[in-house]
């Protein structure tokens, strides 16, 4: 895996933040903004290389399983990366 597939799949992936809006969906945020995927990834463990990585991005995307979010609600979602999301509201759940 060079240099060019790593650059590649930078760019790709700024490319697919563009595509879909590029602002978290939860509060608007344009920063650091990630992929939250709204199924679990069966795919996430295995080794792939950033290339092949945004290529599955890039199929979710066209499912429309994927949504944009920034860190701070991806973090206040709770959600455990991978694994389905416990049955019952999930937001602001008490710890
Ligand atoms: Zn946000």
């Amino acid at each position: 895996m060079g240099k060019r597939q790593k650059e590649w799949a930078r760019k790709e992936r700024v490319r697919l933040i563009e595509l879909l809006g590029g602002v978290c969906v939860d509060c608007g945020a344009t920063d650091r903004l990630e992929f939250d995927h709204r199924e679990p990834r069966t795919w996430v463990n295995k080794h792939h290389d950033p290339s092949s990585r945004m290529s599955k991005i890039r199929a979710e995307i066209a499912r429309g399983i994927i949504e944009l979010r920034c860190p701070d609600c991806n973090k206040r979602k709770g959600k455990p990366k991978g694994t389905p999301r416990p049955p019952g509201p999930d937001v602001d759940a008490p710890f």
